[in-house]
């Protein structure tokens, strides 16, 4: 099936063409420039640029998949998590369109959609599949037996997202927003041993409560007071040492709760997605682990790893595929939809 997705939950309109299993195209316009002066999205100014950017993208991925919109057989499109006035103009288009075309619409799930998109990079996912969500709102371990209908939380984060700590910390550095990229580009110049941040929920009763779940607001307080300290000394940050050194320690957490999950569960592959899993160190550290473990790691190409429309189309394309109904047209935009529930 040839299928169209969009995405609007945060900061990037995203419009993705697939057919089956293939990508075709994956278009994107992105207001994080409008929002970097304010340290963070505002979600007004992203509604708004989802708004102008919406028929434009949509315009431009059928141009480049070289397809027209009367060949598209469903519409999918991400009805949440994320901010509710973004992911509404996305919603209120895909009814449009779905209504206009006479074909089904699928409303699906951002964090599901994170881990379906490796499918039109690696081919069908193993099922059942551990998947590890790392993203700007989500840290999660997530037993998949079917992406389309099945997924089980193991554990999440208890206080802030992966995502957020880098976003956090590269503000503590001076670094640019969205910090994530900025912290993995100046931890390439840096010592990851130079300093030891502490590894959340790793040690002593906290690994028996809290086995699969992540904590990484200690670990931004630490990196906070150990460059205060600096400061307050009167001596010059090492940028490069406290990105690599604080890069090291969320990697470090993750790889090893997810390889814990993999085996104390018996799977044997693990598929990483959302915005971290761009991490040049997260991706080269779970290889490893996972090489040494005797795990198939999948991960997509780091753009596909944070927001884009390809996703959507990816994970409605499967729903096609193994025969889901189609949402209702009156589904809601759901800011707060849980991980657990893939479709609308
Ligand atoms: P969610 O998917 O939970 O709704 P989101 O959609 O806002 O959140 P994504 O687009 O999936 O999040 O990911 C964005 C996050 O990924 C940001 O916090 C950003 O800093 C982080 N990120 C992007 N690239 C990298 C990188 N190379 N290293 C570390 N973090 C990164
Ligand atoms: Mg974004
Ligand atoms: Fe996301």
């Amino acid at each position: 099936p040839l299928v169209i997705g969009f995405e609007t939950s945060c900061d990037e309109t995203g419009v993705g063409i697939v057919r089956g299993e293939t990508l075709l195209v994956d278009a994107i316009a992105s207001s994080v420039d409008e929002h970097a002066r304010f340290g963070g999205v505002v979600p007004e100014v992203a509604s708004r640029a989802h708004l102008e950017a919406m028929v434009p993208t949509i315009e431009r991925a059928t141009r480049d998949a070289g397809v027209k919109l009367a060949d598209i057989d469903a519409v999918a499109v991400t009805s949440g998590p994320g901010l509710a006035g973004a992911l509404m103009v996305g919603v209120a288009a895909a009814k449009s369109l779905a209504v206009a075309l006479g074909k089904p619409l699928y409303g699906v799930n951002h964090l599901a959609s994170h881990v379906a998109v490796d499918i039109v990079e690696h081919g069908p996912l193993p099922e059942p599949t551990m998947a590890m969500l790392v993203s700007g709102g989500h840290s999660s371990l997530l037993l998949v037996p079917d992406v389309t209908h099945e997924i089980t939380s193991l554990g999440a984060t208890i206080d802030d997202a992966a995502g957020e700590a880098f976003d956090k910390v590269a503000r503590v550095l001076g670094l640019p927003f969205p910090g994530g990229p900025h912290i993995d580009r100046a931890a390439r110049d840096g010592n990851a041993v130079a300093i030891d941040f502490p590894r959340g929920l790793t040690t002593g009763r906290d690994v028996e409560r809290h086995r699969f779940d992540f904590s990484f607001s200690g670990l931004k307080t630490a990196v906070s007071r150990w460059v205060q300290a600096r400061e307050a000394a009167g001596e010059p940050v090492p940028v490069a040492d406290v990105a690599a050194s604080f890069q090291e320690a969320v990697t470090d957490v993750l790889t090893r709760k997810a390889i814990d999950a993999c085996r104390s569960n018996g799977v044997e592959n693990l598929q990483i997605g959302g915005g971290v899993a761009a991490n040049s160190r997260l991706r080269a550290m779970a290889q490893e682990r996972c090489d040494a473990a005797g795990i198939t790691l999948r991960v997509p190409r780091p753009g596909l790893c944070t927001d884009n429309g390809a996703m959507v189309a990816a994970l409605g394309a499967q729903m096609v595929l193994k025969g889901r109904d189609a949402s209702p047209l009156d589904i809601p935009a759901d800011s707060s939809m849980p991980v657990t529930e893939v479709q609308a």
